[in-house]
């Protein structure tokens, strides 16, 4: 069984694009233990648990109780993960981390991050935030870098993420801010497209060059159709339960003290009459999308997006239909152009492609 620990919902950032309500609370380590019993008794000999806030190392005391606490399962195995902004890494944890082999998504927005991501006194966080990437990487070469682009910052994605790549990062993502009120309009997604179009040239001669790195919103498009796999599946609340920092079970974190989505708590269990009547809810698809040549391709069934954006876990809205049709049409832009270039480097990349470790 996987969970999701919403550690806090404070944060020692306040980025523009954030949902989070940063209200100080915090779960508790009686919660948190609980909630790795809960995952153990309905494990099969696996258990993973990811560490999520707001910002979870604002509660590094309870990663490392949760992860002692672990051991005296020794039938068990567990594997760890953490999003975080990296602000508070430090060696020790870093260490430990390495140690404990927790993987490690760090959110940086390479340039955009002057515009977006801000401390609560209002000064960007790009210095602070190069520092920390230096230092994960020193740990963890292979982690994962995720950023998000906004219409204010579009005109500088590509520059955004060549600068992160230039940092050192070998796998990166890029999201777009999804709350309706972002302002995405025909415009600004006409200049990601061309972001992404410039974005494709760079990652291809590196390629050429025998440099890969990973954007993943290509690679999973790529992927696709080299191993014939859907692009994301979402399973609302069936693969990872979200538990929040009060011990309650929600599909997701979107969904977050809404009691229509509670599904349990770490004192009652899951109710799995209520998970899975709420998967079947998010699991209908608009007719639009009905007959789509790219519909294997498209992350058009992420319920909490959905829901963010349209009220409806089985809604799509047009902005996330454009987003999924740039990033197929640019991924093969790329992918065609890496085949020309160099078919057994491409072979070696995308048909047997060997697992990217941290
Ligand atoms: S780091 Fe994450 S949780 Fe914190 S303000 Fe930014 S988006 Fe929100
Ligand atoms: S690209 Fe648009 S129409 Fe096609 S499957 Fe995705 S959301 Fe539906």
């Amino acid at each position: 069984m996987n969970i999701s620990l919403i550690l806090t919902k404070q944060c020692n950032l306040r980025c523009k694009y954030c949902f989070e309500t940063h209200e100080n609370v915090f779960m508790t380590e009686e919660t948190a233990l609980r909630a790795i019993d809960m995952a153990v008794g309905e494990n099969d000999g696996f258990v993973g648990v990811s560490f999520f806030g707001g910002e979870p190392l604002l509660c590094k005391p309870l990663i490392y109780k949760c992860v002692e606490y672990s051991k005296r399962f020794a039938d068990v195995k567990f594997s760890w993960n953490m999003t975080t902004n990296g602000l508070l890494f430090d060696e020790e944890f870093l260490d430990f981390a390495r140690n404990e082999n927790i993987d490690i998504a760090m959110s940086h927005d390479g340039l955009m991050t002057r515009t977006n991501r801000l401390y609560a006194n209002g000064k960007d966080c790009l210095a602070a935030l190069d520092e920390k990437l230096g230092l994960l990487l020193q740990y963890r070469p292979g982690a994962f870098i995720m950023a998000t682009a906004t219409p204010e910052t579009v005109g500088i994605v590509n520059e955004s993420m060549q600068y992160l790549f230039a940092s050192g990062v070998r796998r990166l993502n890029l999201a777009i801010d999804a709350r309706p009120s972002a302002g995405w309009d025909e415009d600004s997604m006409d200049i990601l497209s061309n972001q992404l179009a410039m974005l494709g040239e760079y990652i291809l001669k590196k390629y050429t060059n025998g440099e890969d790195v990973y954007f993943n919103p290509f690679e999973e498009k790529i992927l696709a159709i080299t191993k014939d796999r859907k692009c994301h599946i979402c399973q609302l609340g069936m693969r990872k339960p979200y538990i929040d920092w009060d011990g309650n079970i929600y599909p997701c974190i979107q969904f977050g003290g809404m009691e229509k989505y509670r599904m349990g708590s770490v004192k009652e269990g899951i109710n799995f009459a209520r998970r899975d009547s709420i998967y079947q809810s998010s699991l209908k698809k608009p007719s639009f999308c009905e007959g789509c040549a790219m519909r294997k391709r498209c992350v058009n069934d992420c319920a909490c997006l959905n829901y963010q954006q349209c009220g409806d876990t089985a809604e799509v809205s047009g902005q996330q239909c454009r987003y999924q049709q740039i990033l197929i049409t640019r991924a093969d832009e790329m992918a065609r152009k890496m085949l020309e270039a160099d078919e057994r480097h491409f072979s070696e990349r995308y048909l047997s492609p060997s697992k990217q470790k941290q």
